[in-house]
């Protein structure tokens, strides 16, 4: 086994592995850019370096400066992670030149498997189950358009370097097989600086199910059973769970055993997963492998009781796997839910801003948390904005699943829009909850049919939220008013006093509230010992006592309610019954006077892509102008209403910053 590793990955893979380094002894090595400094994973390592500039190309990709610093500090292997470098052929190559080990497959098989086209080719002769589709490498328009029309549609194109859903169009229609294949094209060569595509026949409610392989040095390999990653939001995988609901024993082995010989006939050595797609009747179609630890590796974790870094350790370092297939058993069931910093009431678009107030679950053998990040952190966009994986386990899928809501419900984020009320969403999804009994209520389309229960119309806030907040402010005054008496020479001044008292007034204060658009105000009545309460929907009688970090305990109308409150420079987030819910305070009063429509700017920093439209030409509503690129996804910016285009400010290819204008539009007259 190694003494000392190198971790070239950041956030909370990097964690999550200096996590079980430390547990056997290993000491850690953190790399991290200009961006992550005293970043979380830079802190729970033994040293850390910095390697460059906040572009990933410039210190996370940057595999020779990451050689160099585990030359310079001895350590023995680096461990890549996922995403970066984990899948570079190049990169395990010179860890092998140096001298170091790289923890992860032989570059061949990376590179048998890097390109999803030479996969397929590979997995056809091996005899491994393949979907019907193109993937040769002749790239000409007319003759993948030809080959869509023999595959039949609807088809899927996809990156054939691709990965996490991206450079991938669906086609439903032979007209519309141009554009989608343009488009693919572009976000490919974005994303993966590679523009070739494959074609494949896109199967209409599938399940997308992965098998866990591991294999060693010494001629053994095993599968550790399956992960079920339908829960999907444009291709991208939301929540996994294992094992997969519904699946028989026997199908279980015969996808085991098929995915062992993928992995053997690309000689495979360490963590992988072959992913597989699995129409209606069961079929099921190897649709690429992974070289690498995956995202969800921690529900095969759960279900297994296997630390799948400790066996990728014990394996780099030419030991045989710890467990044989006829050892290797599953447990219950367990869930995994991606926590992100992203809008999904504005199409997911990843959001960026400092975390203002971080409570997470505590964990236990029921709820694991993985992280990379603490209250206080910043959350960039030069990185994938997932912020945490809230993991639950339990004995049979129904209380596996309420864990994981209970704990989604006790998980505070505050200064960042996230995804959290989304998941708390799909986790009561009847559709989703059923599927144990009903499995083929679960496909990859589950998101996108239930769109419309997931993203439920705001609610304005309760009597009892408002009541929270007007509280939390009353005892923060309170608390404000106590420490200037004990600084003050007269600590008995009348000035001091936070009871409301006024000269020649009632005893009152009045709190405005920007909710969702709509003005809200409360007004305070101090009373003995507590307050009346005069809010929209009536009057409640309130006391109560902050108890640290945003914590209020309340009595609210005779019941004990306990909240968290966050106070931010314009707004107050209050978390309250497994909820939240984020008040503006009226200095931003401003909102409904905003101008709806025209607004055509950039919602992220990024550049133009492509502009589709021209200066003096008349558009529909919602017609689509322009297209930004940023954080590696495209960005279409679509017309509000009616009217021409008056004029256009940046032309493709030109970077833009988050908020610039990028064009004007004009009523038609
Ligand atoms: P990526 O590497 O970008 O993640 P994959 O090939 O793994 O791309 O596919 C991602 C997801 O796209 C799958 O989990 C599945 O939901 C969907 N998908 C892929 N191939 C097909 C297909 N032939 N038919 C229907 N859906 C598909």
């Amino acid at each position: 086994m190694f003494e000392k590793i190198l971790i070239a990955n950041r956030g909370e893979i990097a964690v999550r592995v200096a996590r079980t380094a430390r547990r056997l002894g290993i000491r850690t090595v953190a790399v991290y850019s200009e961006a992550d400094a005293g970043a979380m994973h830079t802190e729970v390592c033994d040293e850390a370096y910095l390697i460059g500039g906040a572009a990933a190309r410039d210190s996370y990709l940057h595999g020779e400066r990451i050689i160099q610093v585990a030359r310079k500090t001895g350590a023995q292997a680096i461990h890549p992670g996922y995403g970066f470098l984990s899948e570079n052929a190049a990169f395990s190559r010179a860890c092998h030149e140096a001298g170091i080990v790289f923890v992860g497959p032989p570059a061949s098989a990376i590179e048998a498997m890097g390109s999803k086209s030479a996969a397929k080719t590979l997995m056809e002769q091996a005899g491994v189950p393949l979907v019907p589709g193109y993937h040769g490498d002749n790239q000409d328009d007319a003759l993948l358009e030809l080959e869509a029309d023999r595959i039949g549609y609807p088809v899927l194109i996809k990156a054939v370097a691709g990965g996490g859903g991206k450079g991938m169009r669906i086609v439903e229609q032979r007209k519309a097989f141009r554009e989608s294949l343009y488009g693919a094209r572009r976000e490919a060569k974005s994303s993966f600086g590679d523009d070739r595509v494959l074609i494949e026949k896109y199967l209409v409610r599938p399940r997308h199910i992965e098998i866990q392989v591991f294999a060693d040095n010494n001629g053994n390999a095993v599968h550790l059973f399956e992960r079920d990653c339908s829960l999907q939001r444009r291709h991208q995988k939301v929540i996994e769970e294992a094992p997969a609901p519904g699946i028989a024993e026997a199908r279980r082995q015969e996808m085991g055993k098929v995915a062992l010989k993928a992995a053997q006939a690309v000689g495979y050595v360490g963590a992988g997963t072959v992913e597989f797609i699995v129409d209606a009747s069961g079929h099921f179609y190897f649709m690429e492998m992974n070289t690498r630890l995956q995202v969800e590796h921690p529900v095969t974790e759960m279900i297994t009781g296997v630390d799948l870094v400790e066996w990728q350790l014990c394996v780099a370092g030419g030991q045989s796997l710890p467990l044989m297939q006829p050892a290797l058993e599953h447990h219950g069931h367990a869930f995994e839910a991606r926590v992100y910093a992203e809008d999904p009431g504005n199409g997911f678009l990843p959001a960026a801003g400092i975390i203002s107030h971080l409570h997470q679950p505590r964990e236990s053998a029921h709820v694991r948390i993985d992280t990379g990040v603490r209250a206080g952190d910043q959350i960039g966009i030069n990185y994938d904005p997932m912020i945490a994986k809230v993991i639950a386990w339990d004995v049979d899928r129904a209380s596996a699943l309420r864990r994981l809501r209970s704990a989604l419900a006790q998980y505070q984020l505050a200064g960042v829009k996230n995804n959290i009320a989304f998941l708390l969403n799909l986790t009561s999804m009847t559709a989703f909850e059923g599927a144990d009994a009903e499995p083929s209520l679960l496909d990859t389309g589950l998101i996108e049919r239930h769109g419309a229960d997931l993203f439920p119309e705001a609610q304005p806030a309760s009597n009892t939220v408002l009541a929270l907040a007007v509280l939390s402010e009353l005892l923060r005054e309170r608390e404000r008013a106590r420490n200037l008496a004990s600084a003050s020479t007269d600590p008995y001044s009348p000035w001091h006093l936070s009871d409301g008292w006024r000269l020649n007034e009632d005893n009152h204060h009045t709190f405005g509230f920007i909710d969702d658009g709509r003005r809200v105000t409360v007004t305070a009545h101090y009373r003995a010992g507590g307050f009346l309460l005069v809010l929209p929907g009536g009057e409640m009688r309130v006391r109560g006592e902050g108890e640290g970090d945003n914590y209020i305990v309340a009595d609210i109308d005779g019941g004990r309610v306990t909240a968290t409150v966050v106070l931010e420079a314009d707004a107050l987030t209050v978390f309250a019954f497994g909820a939240c819910h984020r008040l503006e305070r009226q200095r931003l009063a401003s909102v409904e006077d905003e101008e709806p429509g025209g607004l055509l700017v950039s919602p992220l920093p990024g550049s133009v892509a492509q502009v589709l439209v021209e200066e003096g030409q008349t558009v529909d509503k919602g017609q689509a102008l322009m297209i930004v690129e940023a954080m590696k996804m495209e960005h279409t910016i679509a017309a509000p209403h009616r009217g021409r285009v008056a004029q256009i400010y940046y032309s493709a290819g030109e970077q833009v910053a988050e908020g610039a204008q990028l064009l004007a539009m004009e009523e038609e007259t």
